[in-house]
């Protein structure tokens, strides 16, 4: 059996870092070492060199300290929270010179592979009119979703476009996460559509990229790397 994960959650009172600290707690390949949550942030500090791997659920500003500490200790980051500004994900992503980061905007492997095939269909579908909508929870805090905003950049960049892609966002119920792209052209419509039926999804998306990059150089990875995508 080999040696545990010794491992951190950072948002761990959260939707998202609950789960992944309780299917943590009940899986061998991991030790929980801390449940981090606001109010909190000097004990991780101190426990972070303690630590395999961090995992964050939280909120940009809190990503980007808990996202310092790391490299310091050169413990490998791992992190889900969107929103971040681009200077803020620079900050985050200035530490993997030290030590493996690990963002996604979506731990799961569906939207990974959707991410992949929305710019092949752009490519291959030149010309047709794309759109976006994105379904979420009520109390999600940023809109268009990460996720929508990795889609429209897939598109975007196979193109070599500058039109943003058109987005609608919900905001309903209790929806998980819900993304439709569509691609419209002449007598036909093409519709890539992923419904994340579980917060656990994506939890444990995070849990397998931990055990992925715990064993990397220092760098900065992301889902498409853990699937061989690039
Ligand atoms: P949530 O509001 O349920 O949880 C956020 C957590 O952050 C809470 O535990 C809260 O106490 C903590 N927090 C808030 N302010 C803080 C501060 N200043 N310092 C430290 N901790 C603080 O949110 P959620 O739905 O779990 O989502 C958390 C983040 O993860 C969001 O950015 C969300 O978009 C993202 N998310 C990403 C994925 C993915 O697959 N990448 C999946 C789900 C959610």
């Amino acid at each position: 059996m080999p040696i545990p994960l010794k491992i951190a959650v950072c948002g761990a009172s959260g939707r998202t870092g609950s789960r992944a600290a309780a299917l943590a707690a009940g899986d061998p390949r991991f030790h929980l070492l801390a449940r981090v949550d606001r109010g909190r942030a000097a004990e991780f500090e101190d426990q972070v060199g303690a630590c395999g791997a961090v995992i964050d659920f939280s909120v940009p500003e809190a990503t980007v300290r808990y996202a310092a500490a790391c490299p310091r200790a050169k413990v490998p980051f791992i992190s889900g929270t969107t929103g971040l500004s681009d200077v803020q994900r620079t900050q985050v992503a200035a530490g993997a010179k030290r030590a493996p980061v690990f963002l996604a905007s979506n731990f799961s492997k569906g939207v990974t592979l959707m991410v992949h095939l929305a710019a092949e269909a752009a490519r291959r579908l030149a010309g047709y009119d794309v759109a976006l909508v994105e379904k979420h929870h009520k109390a999600k805090k940023d809109t268009p979703s990460g996720t929508a905003l990795s889609l429209a950049r897939a598109v975007m960049e196979s193109r070599g476009a500058q039109e943003p892609v058109s987005t609608v966002s919900l905001r309903l119920g209790d929806v998980v996460g819900d993304h439709d792209l569509l691609f419209a052209g002449p007598f036909e419509r093409l519709t890539i559509a992923h419904q994340a039926q579980s917060r656990d999804v994506f939890a444990q998306g995070a849990l397998e990229a931990a055990v992925w990059v715990a064993k990397k150089k220092p760098g900065l990875y992301g889902m498409p790397d853990l699937l061989g995508l690039r």
